[in-house]
């Protein structure tokens, strides 16, 4: 094995066919300008559309390209984990590779780390090309996200960032199923700082992140970093609690001034009961939510299966922890067992 980089590029890659050559082109212009060493990692996330042939076709004119291909597509989330799992670099930097992080920028990252930094997250002053509803919808997101989680999670970043060797050894130890990097990395702590850029368009292809799992993703990052959804029901118990007993005295006082028949209409009981059932069932998934999670993390599957790789050895021994929650030791360049070779081999005579 090569010796350790100075910087780990870590490149997420589902269906992206058209846009690695001119990603691994601009990567390498931007690193190139550093003079240091450097490994691009890309994570192959079940690619089906030609993306893996020309990541290899890249990594044999490279050797400082590596490929991890899954076994199917396992979410973005958990491809860049798999990449902080095998990166070996100082620095470890996390892309798109759509092109919509400009890897242009990543020399304003590294400066920022050799300031003394160990996390340097970019942030979005500006983002081309993306419609109004996913602009408006981001805007709300990471707003809600800041305001009720318990860690600082700055506004506006995505994935795209710099973190230190130490702050991924500690990633490296979070298992966690339902992953919110960027929440994850805010944990960790240290010294971290912004860089802002201007978010571009996609230049080839579509975004793979429609409404449903946005949504998805939205709801994994609250629960993962915030207990204020479970918090608010006792206020909203309280509330309501409240509101009975001023209902109760009021009807009481109407029907004693009125006479019996006030307020005896079955309306009243029945649009009441569907608002209360529907609060009661809004809480039970919210709730549900939870325990669906506690229950993903209880069963600590693991987090990814590796099919194949290409330019790396087995991932580090200090990257493996216990409870065999990477599946790396199936990391061969070949993925066809010995005795499926064999097979294979006999019957092609
Ligand atoms: N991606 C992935 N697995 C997925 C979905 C996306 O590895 O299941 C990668 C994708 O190839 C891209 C990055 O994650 O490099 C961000 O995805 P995308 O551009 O679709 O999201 P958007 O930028 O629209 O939010
Ligand atoms: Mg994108």
């Amino acid at each position: 094995m090569t010796a350790r980089p100075t910087y780990s590029i870590v490149a997420p890659v589902y269906n992206e066919a058209g846009n690695l050559r001119r990603f691994y082109a601009a990567v390498l212009e931007a690193l190139d300008s550093t003079g240091e060493s450097w490994e691009l990692i890309f994570v192959d996330d079940g690619c089906s559309d030609g993306s893996h042939a020309r990541m290899i076709e890249l990594a044999r004119q490279d050797e400082r390209l590596r490929v991890i291909s899954f076994a199917r597509n396992f979410g973005h989330q958990i491809a860049v984990t798999a990449g902080i799992d095998y990166a070996s670099g100082d620095a470890i930097i996390l892309i798109d590779s759509d092109m919509q992080d400009p890897p242009a920028v990543i020399p304003r990252l590294i400066a920022k780390w050799k300031d003394g930094y160990d996390v340097v997250y970019a942030v979005r002053a500006r983002r081309k090309g993306e419609s109004r509803w996913k602009m408006i919808s981001a805007k709300i997101f990471y707003r809600l996200i800041h305001r009720i989680t318990d860690i600082n999670i700055p506004v506006d970043t995505g994935d795209f960032r710099l973190m230190d060797a130490r702050v991924a050894r500690v990633l490296r130890q979070m298992r966690e199923h339902r992953r919110f990097i960027r929440g994850m990395t805010s944990w960790v702590g240290y010294k971290q700082t912004g860089v802002e850029y201007v978010r571009e368009r996609r230049i080839w292809g579509e975004t793979k992140y429609p409404l449903g799992k946005m949504i998805a993703f939205a709801l994994d990052a609250v629960t993962s970093f915030s207990f204020f959804p479970l918090q608010i029901m006792i206020y909203i118990s309280l509330i309501l609690a409240l509101l009975s007993l001023l209902v109760g005295l009021v009807i009481s006082g109407l029907r004693l001034a009125f006479g019996e028949e006030f307020f005896g209409g079955q309306a009243t009981t029945i649009v009441l009961l569907l608002l209360l059932s529907s609060f009661q069932l809004f809480f039970l998934f919210i709730i549900g939510q939870y325990v669906a999670r506690t229950y993903d993390e209880s069963r600590d599957r693991p987090l990814y299966v590796v099919a194949s790789t290409h330019g790396l050895d087995e991932a580090p021994a200090e990257n493996q922890r216990g409870s065999g929650n990477v599946a790396s030791r199936l990391a061969k360049d070949d993925p066809m067992t010995e005795r499926r070779r064999k097979v294979a081999g006999d019957a092609g005579g």
